[in-house]
């Protein structure tokens, strides 16, 4: 054992009377279809659920994931005390407090040299959880402790689809093609019943309370819980509205409309685990064979997590090197501007405005704000993907880093550089009556449908007439669309020359 661990202060406060297995939940935060907790259940022991709330690991969770996450270990502690398990929650690195946690509840079976205990969770895949997961489970095995991990946040493991080569896929479709030959998608794991729960206690348990989630002064989250209910029951009750109302049908057609309730909204139940993608995908069968178009978003997920898997650093590092010439400006105005939804861009600000409100951004609106920050304010990437992690309910690693390079065009199977969404059109095609922007942007609601996408356009008695005097109480455009698109394509044009 190495000293760190020796040191390391998981006690027993109350002894139980046969040694439990340890379940670690981490973004499988859910009872059904968790083939680590059935695991677990079926060990022939007590459980021990845990979460250990690690905000030292190189990518500390968001501000807005803190929020969900809150109401999510709540709900988890509702779904666990229904099948007889109490949530233990602990806080630190979980390097030290696994192995040490195993070494004090197995510490008799390992004293007889036989292989003792069980430690089971469901695989991660970004760099972070790959790494210490990997160390844990070597650090376990050395001291004799069975551990095991499954597959339950994918459909598919990110190393299972390979070309012909060998390699990993760079383009979707391919990726996706190959990946529904792989066969068909296992079926879904039961909830577990009739679980014996670990009665003891542990000396470093903490109480949600304690892990300080929640925003105060100000409350910037209290308008989150309108449109969203952390938890299985929430995502379940989503998966079944989108389902009913026959939108996978319609999905087609309107996912790229803002305006409309046309998307799932199942993202940040997805990031959590609160729900599967095979229960998702099961139940979309199930109910309609014309869920294709929405099930291969689940696989653009999956190439997400491919690509990071293959490539840890996603986040940081250009996927195309050639990107990392490039010129980025270091405009902290204007970022704070797109941050604020304040460019005087009326689409551009319903999004920024919208994500601020929501926690979450739909994502049509994403490419085009993205886009925007990247070629019409030329701001790095890297600086969007953070205010996105840190605003996003839904902050995914992969799906979030992948995206952002895709938008810059440094990604795998990326948007051109050369195509710059086009702020003025994309909202007049994808919010036609302006609904979605006299939603978010209120005080441009008054403006007649044919300048509410380009206030600046219209007449100064109009503007007059809906109450709106540009630089005062509405921005005027921070960048000029034209300028900035020239300025965009040259500055890649002296990276690629
Ligand atoms: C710049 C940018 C950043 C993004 N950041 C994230 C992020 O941090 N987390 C995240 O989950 N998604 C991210 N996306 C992808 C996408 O915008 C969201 O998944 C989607 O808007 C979520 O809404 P929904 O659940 O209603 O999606 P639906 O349209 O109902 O799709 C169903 C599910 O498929 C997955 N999905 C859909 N589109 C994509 C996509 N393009 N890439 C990967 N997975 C997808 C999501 O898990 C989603 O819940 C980002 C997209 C862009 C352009």
């Amino acid at each position: 054992m190495s000293p760190d661990r020796a040191d390391s202060s998981i006690t027993l406060s109350s002894a139980p009377s046969i040694a439990p297995s340890i379940m670690w939940f981490r973004h499988d935060l859910r009872i059904c279809d968790n083939p680590a907790l059935m695991a677990a259940s079926q060990a022939g022991r007590p459980v021990a659920a845990i979460y250990i709330y690690d905000q030292q690991s190189e990518r500390p969770l968001g501000a807005a994931s803190q929020w969900w996450l809150h109401h999510s270990l709540a709900a988890l502690e509702q779904d666990l005390s229904a099948v007889g398990l109490r949530l233990i929650l602990l806080r630190g690195n979980p390097q030290i407090i696994i192995p040490s946690l195993a070494q004090e509840l197995y510490k008799e079976e390992l004293s007889k040299e036989e292989g003792a205990g069980g430690v089971f969770w469901n695989r991660r895949y970004d760099g972070y959880g790959v790494e210490t997961d990997s160390q844990i489970k070597s650090a376990l095995k050395d001291d004799g402790v069975q551990v095991q991990s499954f597959k339950a946040n994918l459909l598919f493991e990110p190393w299972e689809i390979k070309n012909g080569s060998g390699e990993y896929y760079k383009v979707f479709t391919p990726f996706w093609r190959a990946a529904q030959k792989l066969g068909g998608i296992e079926p879904v794991f039961s909830t577990p019943k009739n679980i014996i729960g670990f009665a003891g206690r542990l000396a470093d348990e903490v109480t949600l309370d304690d892990l300080d989630l929640l925003p105060r002064q100000p409350n910037w989250a209290h308008g989150f819980s309108q449109y969203f209910t952390p938890g299985s029951a929430g995502a379940r009750e989503k998966l079944t509205r989108f389902l009913q109302d026959e939108r996978p049908e319609k999905y087609d057609n309107d996912r790229n409309r803002p305006d409309l309730f046309a998307t799932s909204r199942l993202s940040a139940h997805l990031a959590f685990g609160e729900i599967s993608p095979r229960q998702i995908w099961h139940h979309t069968r199930a109910k309609t064979d014309k869920g294709d178009k929405f099930l291969s978003e689940i696989g653009w997920r999956e190439f997400s997590y491919s690509l990071l898997f293959h490539n840890p650093k996603l986040a940081r590092v250009n996927f195309k090197p050639a990107f990392d010439k490039f010129t980025w400006s270091g405009d902290k105005d204007k970022l704070r501007a797109w941050q604020r939804g304040q460019t005087g861009y009326p689409f551009i600000d319903a999004g920024m405005r919208e994500l601020w409100a929501t926690g979450w951004q739909h994502n049509r609106v994403r490419m085009v704000t993205a886009s925007f920050l990247i070629k019409h304010l030329r701001i790095d990437w890297r600086e969007g993907e953070r205010w996105f992690w840190d605003t996003l309910v839904d902050a995914d690693p992969a799906s979030n880093a992948a995206s952002w390079q895709w938008v810059a065009g440094s990604g795998a199977d990326a948007a051109p550089y050369f195509r710059v969404f086009n702020p003025i059109t994309q909202s007049q095609k994808f919010d036609p009556h302006g609904d979605y922007i006299s939603k978010w942007v209120p005080e441009l609601s008054r403006l007649p449908v044919k300048f509410i996408h380009t206030p600046w356009e219209a007449p100064e008695q109009i503007l007059k007439q809906a109450g709106i005097s540009l630089g005062q109480n509405y921005p005027a455009p921070i960048v000029d669309h034209k300028i900035a698109r020239e300025a965009a394509l040259a500055a890649y044009q002296a990276i690629r020359t």
